[in-house]
């Protein structure tokens, strides 16, 4: 008989928590062979110039080919990937996979990747940023990095001093999902980047809402300020467009615009965007 270690402390495996764990277990198997099978892809999607909306650069968005399930977003495999301390390997691929099909695209169109805590353990963020220009040669001018405001947290001192070390070079650094961390205004302090992603969650509600207008004037007001370039995530619709160039937003990225492709349909995306 199991000790009574207070009332309803013990309980028993539940057949559906049986198999949960079984699953997961299985998807974890799946994703060690994953990263060393590289069953990954990277989707990119079309960043553009407010006004006008001519087209400036992709964001590098991860995908697992799994073999059974199909193509799995990463919301369903990075936290599993960041728990296995898989993620560095991870990131040194999206770096090289990333670098390598932007060097093909028309200059001086940019990539924007982005980039996990773990990819700054040991310091090692330079050296895979200049392993992946060298290969392709890719312009250092053409490379954006995005980092949460939670990376910054999580990592701190070090962190930024690599991040430093990369603008020095050229290379540009976003903070994405502003505004929905803790300390957004004390990053900005801390560290001088180029441009600020206002997340989704604030844009999702123009035109109507007036908490998430007042966030994002103020936003862009700081952006204007300080001289730093200002994206609004997630916009589906030319009325947030309309909202966004009052405010004086420099630029966008969401559906509206494009989703997400595999890389074969980027010179479509081009094509159709340079046409518009
Ligand atoms: P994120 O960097 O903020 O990327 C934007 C996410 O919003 C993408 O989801 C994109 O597909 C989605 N999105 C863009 N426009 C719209 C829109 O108009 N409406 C809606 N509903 N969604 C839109 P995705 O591809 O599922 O990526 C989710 C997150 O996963 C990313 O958020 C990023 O934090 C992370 N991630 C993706 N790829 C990588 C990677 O290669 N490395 C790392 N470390 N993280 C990655
Ligand atoms: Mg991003
Ligand atoms: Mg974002
Ligand atoms: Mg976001």
């Amino acid at each position: 008989e199991a000790p009574a270690a207070g009332a309803g402390s013990w309980r028993r495996f539940s057949p559906e928590m049986d198999v949960r764990w079984q699953e997961s277990r299985l998807l974890e198997a799946a994703l060690r062979i994953a990263v060393a099978e590289e069953q990954f892809e990277l989707h990119y999607q079309p960043q553009v110039a407010l006004p006008g909306g001519h087209l400036t650069g992709f964001e590098a968005l991860i995908r697992w080919r799994h073999p059974e399930r199909g193509l799995l977003t990463p919301a369903c495999f990075l936290p599993m990937a960041e728990r296995l301390g898989l993620m560095r390997r991870i990131g040194t691929w999206v770096l090289r996979e990333a670098c390598r099909a932007a060097a093909a695209w028309p200059a001086p169109l940019r990539v924007a990747v982005n980039i996990s805590p773990a990819q700054f353990e040991e310091d090692s963020l330079p050296a895979a940023v200049d392993a992946a220009l060298a290969d392709s040669g890719l312009p250092p001018e053409r490379l954006e990095l995005e980092v949460t405001e939670t990376v910054l947290l999580a990592t701190g001192d070090a962190a930024l001093a690599q991040l430093l070390a990369l603008r020095g070079r050229g290379v540009g650094i976003a903070m994405d999902d502003f505004g929905t961390g803790h300390s957004s205004l004390t990053q900005l302090r801390a560290f001088p980047f180029d441009r600020l992603k206002i997340d989704r969650s604030f844009v999702k509600d123009l035109p109507a809402g007036g908490d998430a207008l007042a966030i994002v004037r103020a936003v862009t007001g700081l952006g204007r300020s300080l001289g730093i370039a200002v994206t609004a995530e997630g916009v589906e619709t030319q009325a947030q467009v309309q909202e966004l160039l009052r405010e004086g937003c420099d630029a966008a990225q969401g559906f509206l615009f494009g989703r997400p492709v595999p890389g074969s349909d980027v010179p479509a995306v081009i094509g159709a965007l340079a046409a518009a």
